[in-house]
């Protein structure tokens, strides 16, 4: 029996992975939930669940959810996810959190020697090299549940990393792969949250859109798997099959297949390094009978030389640009900016941190420069200018 914690259980990834915990309950069993403001549903799943430990965001949610609930104690904000992340009974914890807001609790969770499955991949872009660092300090473990970082976690179980070429990251390629770039101006924001083939929270659903996420993600697996910018590469594969893959120096390349179902890599990352029948619909490669590859065509995705320009520069680069990021998608879902001025956003709050480029060495580094970044992107102004 694994017992678990799971930050950010009201979101997408939350939700799966108490679909994961379904499916196997003599294996897992709930002890921490961590959530946001959805204290309807964390009501419900502290009632079906009942966890030593709950963390909400705020105090005043922390109060409406204690008039609810008896018998759990209940505890708010970064502390308090904290605590849920460290909590002496769990084994493992799934970081689920969207944004720089999961920092803490996982460096807390890593602190206390757990087992992180990680799909909130801002606290590995943010501050990856604090993270890698905790986890062999304090013996904790990393373990990537985004879907790509999986399959090359799972692909590169078939080789040494001396003898690994590269790492292929496939890209669905996300809403607007073949859309008219001069149409770009007119993307709604109900257009850029409908990924064709993952169903996901709003951020990541934007990040799609933009592909700032491969670019995330990009420097999500460059700390993962001490790997370089320049061997990692990014393939648009729009059926999103083949999860990622891994070229060795032979030539050969191994790849993870799955459906579209996040159940598969948090299973994965709970149960490794075990495989369990699990019951989850299975891949039918015959009624798909096409999978496609193509590169990556930068100028429609700016985003992703941003990304890899930060992910070789380091330090505080990457801190900057997700912070910027976060931002300027979330005033995108605001209704305060158009599509294209995201990226925008980002690239020019990065022009300004340029030659001020300083390390991350803690998590208050990390935070530090997030803070900064965030001012920045809420400053500069929709027509262009501050
Ligand atoms: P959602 O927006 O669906 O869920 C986010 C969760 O985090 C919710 O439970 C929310 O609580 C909680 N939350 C948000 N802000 C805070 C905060 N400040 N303090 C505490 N809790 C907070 O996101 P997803 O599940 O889609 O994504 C989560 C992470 O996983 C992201 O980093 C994303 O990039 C990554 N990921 C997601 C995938 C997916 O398929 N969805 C795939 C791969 C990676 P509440 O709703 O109660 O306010």
């Amino acid at each position: 029996m694994r017992r678990i914690s799971i930050l950010g259980s009201t979101g997408s990834i939350g939700r799966s992975t108490l679909g994961v915990v379904d499916a196997f309950p003599e294996e897992l069993r709930v002890v921490g939930l961590s959530a946001g403001a959805n204290i309807d549903l964390l009501a419900e799943q502290i009632e079906r669940y009942r966890p030593e430990l709950v963390s909400v965001r705020t105090a005043k949610n922390a109060a409406a959810l204690r008039g609810r609930i008896k018998g759990v104690e209940i505890v708010h904000g970064a502390d308090g996810a904290s605590a849920v992340a460290s909590l002496g009974s769990a084994d493992a914890v799934i970081a689920a959190i969207v944004g720089a807001a999961g920092i803490p609790p996982v460096y807390a969770a890593l602190r206390a020697g757990k087992r992180v499955g990680i799909a909130n991949k801002e606290v590995l872009v943010a501050a990856g090299d604090v993270m890698t660092r905790a986890a062999r300090e304090f013996g904790g473990e990393i373990l990537p549940v985004d879907s790509e970082h999986n399959a090359v976690h799972q692909a590169l179980r078939c080789g040494t990393h001396e003898e690994v070429q590269r790492i292929i990251l496939t890209a669905s390629g996300g809403p607007f792969l073949k859309r008219d770039l001069t149409t770009f101006s007119d993307i709604t924001i109900e257009a850029a949250l409908n990924h064709p083939t993952w169903k996901m929270g709003n951020k990541i659903s934007i990040d799609s859109a933009t592909m700032m996420n491969k670019g995330l993600e990009v420097i999500e697996a460059h700390h993962l798997f001490s790997m370089p910018a320049d061997r990692i590469d990014i393939l648009i594969h729009p059926q999103s099959i083949v999860h990622s893959m891994v070229e060795y120096v032979d030539g050969s390349i191994v790849a993870q297949l799955s459906t579209t179902d996040m159940k598969f890599p948090i299973q994965y990352a709970l149960l490794y390094p075990d495989r369990v029948v699990a019951p989850f619909a299975r891949l039918d490669l015959a009624s798909i009978r096409n999978l496609e590859f193509l590169p990556v065509d930068t100028k429609r995705f700016p985003a992703v030389n941003l990304a890899y320009d930060a992910c070789r520069e380091g330090g505080s680069m990457p801190a900057v640009l997700n912070a910027a990021n976060e931002i300027a998608v979330e005033r995108f879902l605001a209704g305060e900016l158009p599509f294209v001025r995201i990226v925008e956003i980002v690239s020019r709050v990065l022009e300004r941190h340029a030659g001020n480029n300083q390390p991350i060495r803690t998590v208050e580094d990390a935070l530090e420069w997030d803070r900064w970044a965030r001012n920045e992107a809420r400053g500069i102004d929709v027509a262009g200018g501050r």
